[in-house]
């Protein structure tokens, strides 16, 4: 390396190094906009930047790896370093007449990547409309609304192991998808980075047919008479856009992260006990890669209303009106009292129904 080379490199990293903030607020960093703040802060928006922060011994003290913070409520402070993954392209990498592959980054906002392939006539994940998150994110908790489930789409997750530095591809199989679980859910948490996530898409000419099953997509077209073969992926697009929309609160009022529990997968012989003391139970089918006949899934919505907690709000924290497993505050709170009251469900539920709502949000 010439002395001009050796002077650049160590510019570069001392800039690398000027990228990172120290005792940043956590107030923009999460949908809940919960009060407290980082130790530090740096945000990736290359592959080379990952690299660098594995050098700078980032990774190898405590850290936490932030997408767009909609799922995620900081609990105060966070003493360590919190990375903020913005790793963003949408690159097509094979196409033929059936299919579309695309390799697209991380940091890629879920929403925005769902209406570039509605636009482009590329099926498989218009029944994703409006989940809010980022694609790298998608495949942790492996997300999934109204019969479809991110898993069916995926190829491949690439990304960073966090204790070697080198990188490493799943395919769809590796990645060990369940019901809003994954292999980087389990066995990989805090240990690999997700750079990027290849789907294959079915191109929507090819006989594809849309996935209506579910009870709200079907009210929608009932009761506004539309004609079912004249459904596109675009106006199904929409009509979950117009769903979600209805059933989440005004983020001007309230500040929240979706979904708070996952929906509990019970034995089928405890529903069945339930339902001689509450027989408007309801219960669904455990459609996923491990259906057996034994297990169901509760709407954990249900489950809140029935403990009384439906649109309450108490001392600026409570469910939205609208829909009970949505966890609401108002204002700028602190983390400490939004958890304190998920708790409260948690319990209130356990002690009628003996099912632990698990959660769906990451506290931090
Ligand atoms: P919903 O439609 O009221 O459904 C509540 C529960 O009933 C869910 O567990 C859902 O299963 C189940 N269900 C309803 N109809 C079903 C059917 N025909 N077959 C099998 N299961 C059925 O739920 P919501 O809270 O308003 O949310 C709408 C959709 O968005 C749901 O699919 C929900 O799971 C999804 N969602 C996903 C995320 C996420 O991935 N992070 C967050 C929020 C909501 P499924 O959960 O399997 O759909």
């Amino acid at each position: 390396m010439s002395a001009d080379e050796y002077i650049l490199s160590v510019l570069s990293s001392f800039l690398k190094y000027m990228q990172s903030q120290s005792s940043v607020s956590l107030v923009p960093f999460s949908s809940f906009h919960s009060i407290g703040s980082a130790s530090n802060f740096f945000e990736i928006t290359t592959e080379e930047d990952i690299v660098s922060l594995f050098e700078q011994w980032v990774f190898q003290n405590k850290f936490y790896i932030l997408w767009n913070g909609c799922n995620t409520l900081f609990d105060g402070d966070f003493e360590g370093n919190l990375v903020k993954n913005s790793l963003s392209w949408i690159e097509k990498l094979a196409e033929d007449e059936m299919r579309v592959t695309l390799q697209v980054g991380a940091g890629e906002d879920w929403v925005a990547f769902v209406k570039y392939c509605v636009a482009h006539n590329y099926a498989g994940i218009e029944n994703l409309s409006e989940i809010p998150g980022t694609v790298g994110a998608a495949p942790v908790q492996n997300i999934g609304a109204y019969g479809a489930e991110v898993a069916d789409v995926i190829k491949e997750v690439h990304g960073i192991d966090l204790q070697t530095g080198e990188k490493k591809i799943f395919s769809q199989q590796e990645c060990s998808f369940w019901y809003r679980e994954s292999i980087f859910k389990s066995d990989l948490k805090g240990l690999f980075i997700i750079t990027a996530v290849v789907f294959t898409l079915q191109k929507y000419w090819s006989g594809y047919q849309l996935n209506l099953d579910y009870a709200d997509i079907q009210n929608y077209i009932y009761e506004y008479k539309c004609e079912k073969d004249q459904l596109w992926i675009k106006e199904l697009s929409e009509i979950i856009t117009i769903i979600r929309r209805e059933k989440l609160p005004n983020l001007d009022e309230r500040w929240t992260a979706g979904s708070f529990f996952k929906n509990p997968i019970i034995p089928k012989s405890q529903y069945e006990i339930l339902l001689e003391s509450y027989p408007m139970l309801k219960s669904y089918p455990v459609a996923n890669l491990f259906k057996t006949e034994e297990q169901v899934k509760i709407p954990a919505a249900q489950l809140i209303e029935l403990v009384g907690l439906k649109g309450v709000l108490e001392d600026g924290v409570g469910t939205y009106i609208n829909h009970a497993l949505i966890i609401v505050s108002k204002g700028e709170q602190d983390g400490a009292k939004i958890v304190k009251f998920s708790q409260k469900i948690q319990r209130e539920v356990n002690q009628k129904f003996g099912i632990l709502l698990k959660l769906e949000v990451n506290i931090v």
